[in-house]
């Protein structure tokens, strides 16, 4: 029998990927890609050249069965996303459970997934945090704000530059303008940047100047307090 792979890529800065994950990569029989087209430019950058095939979220039912024959035929495949961690808010949870139901190895690398910096940055506590990934778009969504207005804990968010105005101007309106939340967009990336405040503040600051590209929102516990 094969294994399994799961092979963190960068989230921006092409050096975070690590020695092991490049080894890896150079060593498994094929890829699994998100996008082929996306991971084969990171390939080329590290000079690795393996069949890729793809694996995204509207083919993952469907080619389970054959990724597990051929694993169980021997061959070695990893799994990499378009960027960070497999299976965090990307394809990868689904072959990981079916893997383990057919007594697969499932190696897990460690590395780059978005979420661990932008709480790190946030200055909020890190000793207890929820990661929420991406709120519902429509249906449930108020319902999972008010949720996270009563969480205690630190909350992580992943939203998209098109929907952050609507999310902080929804914290105002269900967490209130005093809960404090901090964003961190293009991590890594050359304009990489980390607004915290109050949600009034911050959507001040966001509404002043749009902001783009890829963030991570994260919520402050609700008895949260500054020093
Ligand atoms: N698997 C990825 C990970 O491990 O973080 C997450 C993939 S998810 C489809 C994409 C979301 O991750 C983006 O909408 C954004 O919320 C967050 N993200 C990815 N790269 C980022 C970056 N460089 N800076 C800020 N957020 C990022």
């Amino acid at each position: 029998k094969g294994k399994l792979y799961i092979v963190p890529t960068p989230i921006g800065n092409l050096e975070d990927i690590t020695l092991r994950a490049l080894n890896v990569l150079k060593e498994v029989d094929s890829i699994l890609a998100e996008d082929t087209r996306t991971s084969s430019v990171l390939l080329k950058h590290y000079e690795i050249t393996k069949p890729l095939k793809s694996y995204h979220i509207h083919n993952e039912h469907k080619v389970l069965a054959p990724i597990i024959e051929r694993i169980n035929e021997g061959e070695n495949i990893a799994l990499v996303s378009d960027a960070g961690t497999p299976a965090i808010s990307d394809p990868g949870y689904l072959l990981v459970r079916e893997c383990l139901a057919n007594e697969i190895e499932v190696e897990a690398l460690p590395g780059a997934t978005a979420f661990v910096p932008a709480l790190i940055k946030s200055g909020f506590p890190t000793d207890r945090f929820v990661f929420e990934g991406f709120l519902p778009h429509k249906k449930g969504r108020q319902t999972r704000i008010k949720e996270i207005a009563e969480e205690k804990r630190t909350v992580i968010l992943y939203e998209s530059p098109h929907r952050i105005n609507k999310a902080v101007e929804q914290f105002k309106e269900f967490m209130g303008e005093d809960r404090y939340i901090s964003i961190s967009r293009e991590l890594t990336k050359l304009y990489e940047e980390t607004i915290t405040g109050t949600v009034e503040e911050v959507l001040v600051a966001i509404t002043e100047r749009k902001i783009k590209g890829e963030m991570v929102v994260v919520v402050a516990g609700k008895d949260y307090k500054p020093v």
